[in-house]
């Protein structure tokens, strides 16, 4: 059997693959589940589909292919519809991200795949299964709210915004025609930064919640052949936690602030296989640009150790090569744990080959 990867990811980036159920049109028109995942190795098999009659695919060899990840959520067989539900994503990742960022460090989940294939229902998720976005928000307040120290002072700030095209636009101001794009900028101290990018302060879970829904009805949506609402763009949800400590006996303050980015990425397909032309092949290429320098910024992040290897020169990060890359730039890499969500349809031969190859290098 051709095994693609054995190696499970290491260090600070974490590979996880999440496979949806069936949609009602796929049940309809009898798809096949080509996806089978073992628990005991968190290994995902991506199986042929039993007959192709299309002639592009049938010029093809299709194989089974076999991959690790450190986590495989879960379709135990190809008979079985036991899938992962929002609940278990957020206690194997979530939790111990948020963890994380209490102890004073950024961290960056990011939702990878094709359109359809679930990043949303992973990242947001719906009223009534909420995602990870809206559940870290929930954890976070409630951590708060617990603990009674009155030497700890914490405060939390929003902010919401997409690239698209290369352009930066701020979620959490009402939309404007034509857009209004932000300018990125780099401060010797900071870093990259967004200049004038909308941050507010957040008491509570509602006040987030609030917020959190204005940016997500203000995200650009544009229709292509493959889904009417597919998202074209990266949206990045980010909370900013600072604690201030203040040791009673030296009278002393120390403080931690943290970054907490959720991505939710662009619709991976390729530009060709959604009829794109024009702008909207423009769109694709800067999609794709965004999303190849992030895998390969995360593999070169995930190589470990990072220094010099077998003698060769350290590998440069390419994090100006993209905005989002850039933009990210503190919340990927150093002390910052960064995770991949790589999201995928059951029965889609091709695309889910591409993002299982795509995050298998990310590890
Ligand atoms: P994407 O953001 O990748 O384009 P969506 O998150 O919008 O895809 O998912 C496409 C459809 O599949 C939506 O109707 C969504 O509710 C449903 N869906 C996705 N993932 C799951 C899942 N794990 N369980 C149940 N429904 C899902």
């Amino acid at each position: 059997m051709p095994i693609e990867s054995n190696n499970s990811g290491s260090g600070n980036v974490r590979v996880v693959v999440r496979v949806r159920g069936f949609l009602p049109r796929e049940i309809e028109r009898g798809a096949a589940n080509l996806i089978e995942m073992d628990p005991r190795n968190q290994s995902t098999t991506l199986h042929p589909p039993p007959h192709d009659s299309t002639k592009a695919n049938a010029r093809k060899v299709m194989d089974k292919k076999v991959f690790t990840f450190d986590n495989s959520f879960w379709s135990f067989s190809r008979d079985d519809d036991h899938y992962a539900d929002q609940d278990d994503v957020y206690d194997a990742l979530g939790e111990e991200f948020l963890d994380h960022n209490f102890e004073g460090y950024h961290t960056c989940i990011f939702a990878y795949g094709q359109t359809g294939a679930g990043k949303s229902y992973s990242m947001m998720g719906t009223p009534e299964h909420p995602g990870l976005i809206p559940r870290t928000c929930r954890d976070l307040f409630e951590r708060i709210e617990s603990n009674n120290s009155p030497s700890v002072n914490y405060s939390v700030r929003v902010s919401y915004f997409e690239v698209y095209n290369e352009h930066v636009r701020d979620l959490l101001v009402p939309r404007r025609d034509p857009p209004y794009y932000l300018k990125v900028r780099e401060s010797p101290t900071e870093g990259p930064y967004i200049k004038d990018l909308t941050e507010v302060p957040v008491r509570g879970i509602a006040e987030v919640l609030k917020w959190m829904k204005m940016g997500d009805n203000s995200r650009t949506v544009a229709s292509t052949k493959m889904n009417d609402t597919s998202s074209r763009s990266h949206a990045v949800f980010t909370l900013v936690l600072k604690q201030i400590h203040h040791d009673m006996d030296t009278d002393e303050t120390t403080e931690r602030v943290a970054r907490i980015r959720l991505v939710d990425l662009a619709g991976s397909e390729r530009a060709n296989s959604t009829g794109a032309t024009g702008a909207r092949l423009r769109e694709g290429s800067n999609i794709n640009k965004s999303l190849t320098t992030l895998g390969r910024v995360i593999a070169a992040l995930a190589d470990d150790p990072p220094q010099k290897r077998g003698g060769r020169k350290k590998e440069v990060v390419p994090y100006r090569d993209s905005i989002l890359t850039w933009l990210l730039k503190d919340s990927l890499g150093g002390n910052s744990k960064t995770a991949m969500i790589a999201c995928i349809s059951p029965s889609d031969y091709d695309e889910t080959l591409s993002t299982l190859r795509y995050a298998d290098q990310a590890k």
